[in-house]
């Protein structure tokens, strides 16, 4: 019997001789791309992904799509059809987010450094506004003077705790995200002598969490925070976004998150917030958990070198193209996302080899000393787990190489 060595990929069939996307081979749909290297993203499995979330999750739940995690229009247009809203971080993402037809009252706006023409467009276009400091609340309050039309404003909390182990931590101590927790009475006070209101509460603790203890956990303290917050707010709250977090395993010995752990807990803490703020509508912001499965960005062999008896694979793509899976974004330690050679699955012949990019940099390597199936130049080679934070996070025009297609299947 074939070892999987990656069991991380759930979605996809490794078990035909050619890796094969809904029923093309990847030949075909190389073909159709017309040029190598490239990202497909497979709309069944984000899809799957969301049904999977909806048909545990109870109904005072909406669940949003952080767009950060993939901007691909496309994408975001499929997307608008079935989750509940979007979550955007700039002027890019909000034209993205309003072009799919999401309603506005739908999207909301996070991030820590809005300019004034970004505040103006989000005014404007009736979205809401997720306030990271004092200093942006007077700005949305000058702006909206001069636009003429009342702010959709949100509180973006800095709790007092943070989330254990997630990947990335984005609350909790000092952080450029979010107001301090202990500065929020005080500013809502502030707020209501200048006659804003205030539709909603953003807290975001962290981000890539597989842990399902940790992130429930996290999700009580959220929520014990919020109900008491409850004595001094004026009016009822509309909106209120615990976040997410939810993550997606990507090396070996990362189990899956069993959401079997997280839902129940979050359908039991919307009881609560119901009972508490009968209005609010209680918010799941997820980015990666929703896409990062459904992409595989392919490039092709372009050569194949032995130097002092180690092989390498070169492709006609690396860190310009796909920083994570290069280990350059944020991980210490690197290790090597998912990689097969999508058009050799059976192969019996395995060799030993390093796989790298076409730069000119030791940092462009997507492997080193992995087992893969013997493989020639002209092969395509499959990084998988790739549909989050891979071309919009990466450093495309490093090296000037020609710019990359994405595709939608
Ligand atoms: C990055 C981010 C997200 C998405 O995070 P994922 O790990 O992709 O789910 C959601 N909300 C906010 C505020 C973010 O900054």
């Amino acid at each position: 019997m074939r070892v999987n060595i990656h069991m991380k990929i759930k979605y996809f069939n490794l078990s035909t001789e050619k890796l094969e996307i809904r029923g093309k081979s990847i030949d075909n749909i190389s073909y159709q791309v017309g040029s190598t290297p490239f990202y497909l993203y497979d709309r069944s499995i984000i899809a799957h992904k969301v049904d999977l979330l909806k048909s545990k999750l109870s109904k005072n739940i909406s669940l949003h799509y952080a767009i950060k995690a993939n901007p691909m229009p496309a994408l975001v247009c499929f997307l608008s059809r079935i989750v509940d809203g979007f979550d955007v971080a700039s002027s890019g993402e909000l034209k993205v987010a309003l072009d799919s037809g999401m309603s506005s009252s739908k999207i909301s706006f996070a991030g820590p450094g809005k300019t004034q023409e970004e505040l103006s467009q989000a005014i404007a276009a009736e979205v809401l506004i997720n306030v990271e400091s004092p200093n942006e609340m007077y700005r949305i309050f000058e702006l909206s003077k001069k636009i003429n039309v009342r702010p959709r404003i949100g509180l973006r909390i800095n709790p007092h705790f943070e989330m254990k182990s997630s990947g990335m931590k984005m609350g909790g101590g000092a952080k450029p995200f979010g107001i301090d927790s202990e500065s929020i009475p005080e500013l809502i006070n502030k707020m209501d002598s200048l006659g804003l209101s205030i539709e909603g509460l953003h807290l975001y603790p962290g981000s890539q969490s597989l842990n399902a203890e940790i992130i429930a956990q996290t999700q009580n303290q959220s929520i014990d925070f919020i109900l008491g917050l409850k004595k001094y707010f004026k009016s009822p709250l509309k909106i209120i976004n615990i976040g997410g977090g939810f993550g997606i395993p990507y090396f070996e010995n990362e189990e899956e998150l069993n959401l079997d752990l997280v839902i129940p807990n979050l359908n039991h803490l919307s009881e609560k917030i119901k009972n508490n703020f009968p209005e609010a509508e209680i918010v799941l912001e997820l980015g990666r958990y929703l896409v990062g499965e459904s992409g595989i960005y392919i490039s092709r062999i372009i050569d194949k070198k032995i130097s002092r008896g180690k092989t390498f694979l070169i492709l006609d793509g690396g860190m310009n193209h796909h920083l994570a899976a290069s280990g350059n974004l944020g991980q210490v330690i690197k290790k090597n996302f998912p990689i097969h050679i999508a058009s050799r699955l059976q192969s019996k012949d395995k060799e030993r080899v390093s796989v790298v990019g076409p730069l000119c940099t030791p940092l462009d390597q997507f492997a080193t000393d992995i087992e893969i199936e013997t493989c020639e130049v002209g092969d395509l080679v499959a990084v998988f787990q790739s549909g989050a934070y891979g071309l919009t996070s990466s450093p495309q025009d490093f090296l000037s190489h020609a710019r990359i297609k994405e595709v939608l299947l």
